[in-house]
């Protein structure tokens, strides 16, 4: 089995990204720009912002993360995002969900200047991907298509079932494996909680995604023989971190699949590098 490894991928996305950044910043005058806000104090929040900020760092970009008390109301979140919208030195902004409760997160992504909108949640971008036009792409799905792309896995023609139907991963992706492409144009299942006989489905697919947040929910029964497996989970269970498959029992029947942590996560991280380095060059005009 091939191990689809995010982690050496993300790495050299990231090494091609300084060299192209190095290029653009003497061009420009200004390196890319990335502000994150983070809400609260979510440990799991807190660790996401610090990866992204060290990410930006490595690869050129100028990273600002916006740390606000979970006592902010939400006219000066909505404040925070406007000023953002307006600072030319500032090319992508990320709201780091989830939002402490009582503020409308809804509203607040829908505040971001869609052109900055580097998570690729704006509605504007969300129809963008629905209707096949250039726009940004929610960055862990996008990152799944990259990392199949850096391996040339193709899903052109073959048969896709996505398990999961959320709006930051299982729907997105299924949006993207059905655009056409040789890294799209897969025939495409969706599966969720209300699914009848998910394993069957699963069962006749080349390609598995899964979205669920349930520990080893992919049993090897479930899997087609060859089929690439795409773990998109991230459990935190006593055994450490562990992935929506069973890791070591399909090791046995798919052809190629994503560890966890090291596959899909850094992925979703390199992939927000993408589109904030495309942000920026879309504001200079390079
Ligand atoms: P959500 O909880 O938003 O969605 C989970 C989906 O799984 C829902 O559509 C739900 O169905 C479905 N589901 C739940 N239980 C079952 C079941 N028994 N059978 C079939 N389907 C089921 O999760 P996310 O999409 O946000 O995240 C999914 C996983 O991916 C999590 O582990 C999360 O931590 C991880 N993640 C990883 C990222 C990364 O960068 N690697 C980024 C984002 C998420 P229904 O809609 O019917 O309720």
């Amino acid at each position: 089995m091939q191990i689809l490894n995010g982690k050496e991928t993300a790495l050299t996305i990231r090494e091609e990204l300084k060299v192209e950044i190095d290029g653009l910043k003497e061009k420009h005058g200004r390196a890319p720009g990335l502000a994150v806000i983070l809400v609260g104090e979510d440990p799991a929040s807190q660790v996401y912002v610090r990866n992204k900020e060290i990410a930006c760092e490595k690869a050129g970009i100028v990273s600002s993360a916006h740390r606000i008390d979970a006592s902010v109301s939400q006219e000066e979140l909505e404040g925070l995002i406007q000023k953002l919208n307006a600072d030319d030195t500032i090319d992508g902004i990320l709201l780091q969900l989830p939002l402490p409760k009582g503020l409308d997160s809804q509203r607040c992504l829908e505040l971001i200047d869609p052109g900055k909108d580097v998570d690729g949640f704006h509605p504007m971008n969300v129809g963008k991907l629905m209707l096949g036009l250039p726009g940004f792409r929610s960055c862990t799905p996008a990152g799944i298509i990259t990392l199949l792309e850096r391996y040339n896995l193709p899903t052109s023609g073959k048969k896709a079932v996505v398990v999961g139907r959320s709006n930051i991963v299982g729907k997105p992706l299924a949006m993207m494996l059905m655009q056409y492409g040789d890294f799209a144009n897969a025939t495409v299942t969706v599966c969720h909680s209300r699914t009848d006989n998910l394993a069957e489905e699963v069962k006749a697919a080349d390609f598995v995604f899964a979205a669920i947040g349930i520990p080893k929910f992919i049993k090897k029964e479930m899997v087609k023989d060859g089929a690439v497996v795409v773990d998109v989970g991230i459990n935190r269970t006593d055994e450490g971190l562990v992935g929506d498959c069973d890791y070591a029992a399909l090791e046995d029947v798919a052809s190629a699949m994503t560890p966890v942590p090291g596959g899909v996560g850094p992925m979703t991280i390199a992939q927000l590098l993408i589109n904030t380095v495309q942000a920026y060059k879309e504001h200079v005009g390079a």
